[in-house]
């Protein structure tokens, strides 16, 4: 047993733990767990705990359901929303085969290859997301048939007695807690929409941070009394909940993305990525924006991005650099704003990263910026700077990504063809449906 194992068995001693959840994800994002009884733990760190992969959306197929959950002790910790009565703890696993080889569809295992990748080219990967959701009154629709917010704030509103306000220091602390760190929190443009961003962190830990972090303000939401979304467009006529993402590459403890010299501090390095992820994000947008929603959000206007484009203060673009101080060389970084709240952490920056990584290896050359609003301009103007649009919908999206060989290769074979799947039978599901919008329109003139 390791010094790590050792360490989380003493502490469910110490501390009375009576329950260990093992959490994992599935292939579209959704947290899975199990628990087990403190006595189980030693057992479960020696030959993980069996279960039936078939079960779980994407993970295995059904001759081959046998799976073991691998727990990660570097992961442990005691879940602050439990109290200190019998008190549970968590730690996230990987997903092995009944041989004991990493499974293939296992999301975890998926950014693990990925981040290899990048270690062998010399890079680590750090991230730091900024999550936006909806926090309402609860489930029920309101008279108007909308989802019923808790406020009527907007952007970095202080609400004197608000929900929101309560609600972000009693989910900061828990995130604390937890070992998530929080830069900053504020309300987000819409009525109940807040914002909260994580300090940064390598790509492994943030997408395990995202996916407690979910769980964290649902639970902090329910003890308050209100329900918290993560749905990429609740409201037709308010902004979406967008998770703006900053990535960073470096190369032991220097940021491989900062040239003093260059435009906006930006090294060859930097361009590079930014010219891959540019080059290739049509074709992961399935991934990034993982449903019929998340459409309606990029093409809603509300500041998100429509348009393949990138620019240093340009808050229409699909990659955002933000400026600082040459002196401040570690924080140079690009902010990618396409993706949103509900997609799976792990399956995006496993590929976000190897497009970018694609650029680096094959010297893709970056375009000129945006200046421009492109929201402003003409079709045919967007056509003549050569600026492509992200897909319009699920079914644009679908098309994108089975002609993409690079998420083909990083997915794997399995989790690419059930992605497709999936998503091919949510647009088929949702192409059948007759919409208030059309009987709005057609039912009293036609
Ligand atoms: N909510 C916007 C989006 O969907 C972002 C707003 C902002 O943070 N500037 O991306
Ligand atoms: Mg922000
Ligand atoms: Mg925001
Ligand atoms: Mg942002």
């Amino acid at each position: 047993m390791d010094k790590q194992q050792e360490f989380v068995l003493r502490t469910i001693e110490e501390r009375g733990v009576k329950f260990i959840r093992l959490w994992f994800t599935d292939v579209a994002g959704t947290l899975k767990s199990v628990a087990v009884a403190p006595a189980e733990v030693e057992g479960a760190f020696a030959e993980g705990i069996g279960f039936d992969g078939s079960a779980i959306e994407g993970l295995a197929r059904t001759s081959e359901a046998d799976m073991l959950a691998m727990p990660d002790p570097s992961t442990f910790q005691i879940l602050p929303w439990r109290g200190t009565v019998d008190p549970a703890a968590r730690m996230f696993c990987d997903i092995a085969t009944p041989d004991g080889k990493p499974a293939n569809a296992d999301p975890r295992n998926v950014l693990r290859r990925a981040l290899d990748k990048a270690a062998k080219m010399g890079f680590s990967f750090y991230v730091h997301p900024e999550i936006e959701f909806y926090l309402l009154k609860g489930t029920e629709l309101g008279p108007d048939g909308q989802p019923v917010p808790v406020d009527n704030a907007g952007y970095f509103d202080n609400v004197p007695g608000g929900t929101a306000h309560d609600f972000r220091r009693r989910a900061v602390t828990m995130l604390e807690q937890l070992g998530i760190s929080v830069e900053f929190s504020h309300h987000e443009g819409g009525p109940g929409q807040n914002e909260i961003d994580l300090r940064y962190a390598d790509a492994l830990s943030m997408a395990d941070n995202i996916m407690t972090f979910r769980t964290v303000i649902k639970e902090v939401a329910i003890e308050q009394g209100v329900y918290a979304t993560f749905m990429p467009k609740p409201f037709t006529n308010h902004p979406g909940s967008g998770m703006h993402t900053h990535f960073s590459l470096f190369e032991g403890d220097r940021n491989a993305f900062f040239d003093a010299a260059a435009p906006y501090h930006l090294s060859i390095v930097a361009r590079q990525f930014i010219a891959g992820i540019l080059k290739h994000a049509p074709e992961l947008t399935l991934v990034t924006n993982q449903y019929v929603n998340s459409y309606k959000r990029l093409w809603g206007g509300g500041e998100a991005p429509s348009y393949v484009s990138w620019g240093h203060n340009n808050r229409s673009a699909l990659i955002r650099v933000p400026l600082h101080k040459p002196e401040k060389s570690q924080s140079t970084r690009i902010e990618y704003r396409a993706m949103d709240s509900a997609a799976n952490p792990y399956l995006a920056y496993a590929l976000l990263l190897s497009a970018g990584l694609k650029g680096i290896e094959e010297g893709y050359e970056l375009g000129a910026e945006t200046e421009d609003d492109v929201w402003s301009l003409s079709d045919m103007e967007r056509r003549a700077m050569g600026i492509e649009s992200l897909p319009q919908s699920l079914d644009h999206a679908i098309r994108k990504l089975e002609t993409s060989d690079l998420a083909a290769e990083v997915l794997g074979e399995s989790v690419f063809s059930y992605v497709l799947a999936n998503k091919r039978n949510e647009w088929a599901q949702y192409r059948s449906q007759v919409t208030p919008f059309e009987i709005e329109q057609n039912l009293r003139t036609l």
